[in-house]
């Protein structure tokens, strides 16, 4: 998670960042923030890798589980004298990791969710309780109290849904100190990601989270109802909905009673995995779950305005990286809502399907094309398996 205070990350709609600068250090990736670039690329398209994946389709071909191996290898001979920061090394060790954020950009793992805040009743206490420290030793005057470094406070919103309440902070910034050093003394406001397996804006949790909406929004477009039970089951909510009637709500509010097929709950409470199967319709609750999935990754989202071709047109402004993938679904799922996500059968990432049965990304294809031609080739003896890599979990 970064620090850095909510103006100075302001950027225009449909833009992210670019990182010039990446290094590796303990679990964290730190980014020198580089020049803003465009989402998408000149005919309109989202911006994608050589492969020809967009960032929801590399992300979720990213070997995770291999860096987190990989962390706790480099990490263990850091003990006692800090390591140097060596970038050769981070690429050479992790280059999924960091083509990745070459190409799309830094993470942003809750960076929406934190702001600096003054507290100057804080700032007042320390004051006054620095001052009583030296009139105890005997000291008079009014020297302000030594510090290392610039102290800012911070304010950490929770994930919406996630049970934890907001919290203030203090952190120790070196705002007059080199990037490189500031990244080693662990600086907060130099911008990075955790890449720790836990915590509350993990990677690991950010990706499984999108892995669910990305199976969820599959099994939609087949409209099977025991596969849409499975992903709805399954699904990182409580499959409970509240379906008291809500006569304020604006009309495009969820209205959870409209996957109830059976009788109005008595309690209020719809429970679809509680009640006969018939009794729910279960694409409609699917529709439901990820659309308001997707709306609380939008939570912290906000709204920027450009002008295209004079006309004033709102765009989003992007937080993280996260939300840009989201958006990658949300886009897909309107615009190809019968096409689902398959496998890749050579890397192993979803593809956002604009067609039926697309085997490969298109950067993917030729490879794949002549890995099946040769194995074709090899005769039908061999059932050799076409598709390589590509964890994904
Ligand atoms: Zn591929």
């Amino acid at each position: 998670m970064a620090i850095d205070d909510q103006e100075e990350r302001i950027v225009l709609p449909e833009v992210w960042f670019s990182a010039s600068e990446i290094a590796l250090r303990g679990h964290r990736l730190y980014y020198e923030v580089g020049e803003p670039r465009s989402l998408r690329e000149a005919d309109g398209r989202y911006r994608h890798d050589h492969k020809g994946r967009v960032a929801l389709e590399a992300f979720l071909a990213l070997p995770l589980e291999a860096v987190w191996e990989q962390l706790e290898a480099v990490r263990s001979p850091v003990i006692g004298e800090p390591a140097p920061l060596d970038p050769v090394r981070d690429r050479a060790t992790f280059p999924e990791l960091i083509g990745f954020v070459d190409r799309f950009g830094p993470f942003g793992l809750g960076w929406n969710r934190v702001q600096r805040v003054l507290n100057p009743d804080a700032d007042r206490l320390v004051e006054e309780n620095w001052r009583l420290k030296l009139a105890a030793a005997g000291f008079t005057g009014d020297a302000p109290s030594p510090t290392a470094g610039t102290p800012v406070w911070r304010l950490v919103s929770p994930d919406l849904g996630r049970p934890f309440y907001p919290y203030v902070e203090q952190v120790t910034t070196y705002p007059d100190l080199p990037w490189a050093e500031r990244v080693r003394l662990g600086d907060p406001k130099i911008y990075h990601d955790d890449l720790g397996r836990q915590g509350m804006a993990s990677i690991g949790l950010a990706r499984s989270d999108l892995l669910a909406a990305v199976r969820l929004a599959d099994a939609l477009s087949r409209r099977r109802t025991f596969e849409l039970r499975d992903a709805i089951r399954s699904f990182p909510r409580e499959p409970v909905f509240d379906v008291r009637g809500h006569d304020a709500d604006s009309s495009l509010a969820i209205d959870w009673r409209s996957a109830n097929l059976g009788m109005a709950p008595s309690d209020g409470v719809f429970r679809p995995f509680a009640v006969h199967e018939a009794t729910v319709d279960w694409v409609r609750l699917g529709q439901m779950v990820l659309i308001e999935h997707i709306s609380t990754k939008f939570s912290a989202t906000s709204i920027g305005l450009g002008l295209r071709n004079d006309i004033p047109t709102f765009g989003w402004r992007i937080g993280s990286l996260i939300e840009v993938m989201y958006r990658q679904l949300l886009d897909h799922i309107r615009e190809h809502p019968d096409f689902g996500l398959r496998t890749c059968d050579l890397c192993g990432a979803p593809i956002l399907q604009v067609r039926r049965e697309q085997r490969w990304h298109s950067g993917c294809s030729q490879t794949g094309r002549q890995r099946v031609s040769r194995a074709t080739r090899k005769g039908r003896s061999s059932s050799d398996v076409v598709r390589t890599g590509g964890s994904k979990g």
